[in-house]
């Protein structure tokens, strides 16, 4: 079984990925505690909006209640609307398209790279090359005759996706673009910030991300009529403060000053997490880098710097022997926590029943896809236990 985020798991049991709270935590909540700043406002809200925003180098940040709350957010500045279509990763969390359902537009599956298993650009320009056309001054899907109106590249795993070719794609086809970075916090793309490259962009604080406010979300954007109108829908799209008027329908989808407490004493310590993702990796590659079958997620070194949020391999069961379910069957066994990656989402029964292209690449990645433990917090000795199984069925 997996341990919730935050569950501390039985002695002997390598949990898949837990917080690890080192830092100021304690102190910043029971200040709130103390001072009786606990709901959504306070200055650790501010605080940590202007941290995730410098952090980040943007100009904005408002902060929501999670990162699927950031994603129907920025789908609303972005002005999708019911019946637009947007171009999604499939191989992803299903937050981003389910976001895209909750505003009444449908999310139209991009296929991954099968290096870095990032949303495959190439594959996005030939949809809106081939499958869409101008019609009146807008991007039409010629099969289903609906607007394209975003795309939205999750950069998953901790590892940016190639956003260069997908912002010429952007200005070439006039789509916004809303980063989901809820996996990569930290993550650079040619040394800029992930997160600051599309129009606007969502982070998480889940407990299974690299920092963690016990739960939350971020929207950032440079623009400020779009922070504007989030932070206006994210508080019930209030006009006027006194009178209690509101001119829109809007959500209550803001972050307590507790949570954002929490927020800010992990972001002190966003470096340390990283090195650690990053040793980690290192560790495990070398590790399995003679081990015929299993294939590391890898860095794209010409534009990458990861974060390595999760660490991941694939099993080729020609080579290796066995599948990548039978070797996480044979890593419970042993008290080991692992996991595929996500179904992905164009074979997906939420997302079911309209058109879809052909996503095979990440078909194939999820079937040989493994996660393997990498908590902030685990040892060498633990890394060693987990190696030792999976070199050992080869032996
Ligand atoms: C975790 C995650 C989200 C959603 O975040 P929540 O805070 O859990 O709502 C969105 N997108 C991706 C890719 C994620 O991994």
């Amino acid at each position: 079984m997996l341990y919730e985020p935050g569950a501390s798991a039985p002695r002997n049991i390598i949990p898949l990925s837990v917080p690890e709270i080192q830092g100021n935590e304690w102190r910043y909540i029971k200040e709130c505690l103390d001072t009786n700043w606990v709901s959504p406002a306070g200055q650790f809200v501010d605080r940590f909006e202007r941290e995730v925003a410098d952090r980040v180098n943007s100009k904005h940040a408002i902060a929501t209640v999670n990162g699927t709350a950031a994603l129907h957010i920025a789908l609303l500045v972005a002005g999708v609307d019911a019946d637009d279509e947007v171009l999604v990763s499939t191989l992803s969390f299903i937050a981003p398209a389910n976001a895209i359902r909750y505003v009444g537009a449908w999310p139209v599956f991009i296929d991954s790279d099968p290096d870095h298993w990032q949303m495959d650009s190439n594959k996005a320009m030939e949809f809106l090359d081939k499958q869409c056309q101008w019609q009146d001054g807008v991007l039409i899907n010629k099969t289903t005759s609906r607007q394209i109106k975003a795309i939205i590249p999750v950069h998953i795993l901790g590892h940016p996706c190639d956003m260069d070719p997908i912002i010429d794609i952007a200005r070439k086809y006039n789509l916004k673009v809303i980063e989901d970075v809820a996996e990569s916090l930290g993550a650079k793309y040619k040394n800029r910030m992930v997160g600051s490259i599309g129009d606007i962009s969502c982070f998480s604080f889940n407990g299974n991300k690299v920092v963690t406010a016990a739960g939350g979300g971020m929207v950032v954007t440079d623009n400020k009529s779009m922070a504007e109108r989030a932070r206006y829908l994210t508080t019930q799209a209030k006009d006027d403060e006194v009178e209690y008027i509101h001119n829109e329908i809007g959500y209550n989808y803001r972050l307590t000053n507790i949570q954002a407490a929490m927020g800010c004493a992990q972001m002190e310590q966003l470096d340390d997490k990283v090195n650690a993702k990053r040793r980690i990796f290192a560790a495990y590659s070398e590790a399995l880098s003679n081990c015929p079958g299993i294939t590391p997620m890898r860095e794209a070194e010409e534009w990458a710097f990861s974060v390595y949020w999760m660490y991941t391999v694939l099993v080729e069961e020609n080579i290796y022997g066995i599948d990548s379910r039978a070797l996480m069957a044979r890593l419970t066994d042993a008290s080991i926590q692992s996991r595929p990656l996500w179904q992905p989402l164009h074979c997906s029964p939420a997302h079911a029943g309209w058109v879809q292209n052909d996503c095979p690449i990440a078909e194939k990645i999820c079937r040989n896809s493994l996660c393997l433990p990498c908590s902030v917090g685990i040892t060498e000795g633990e890394i060693a236990r987990v190696v030792h199984i999976i070199k050992g069925i080869r032996e």
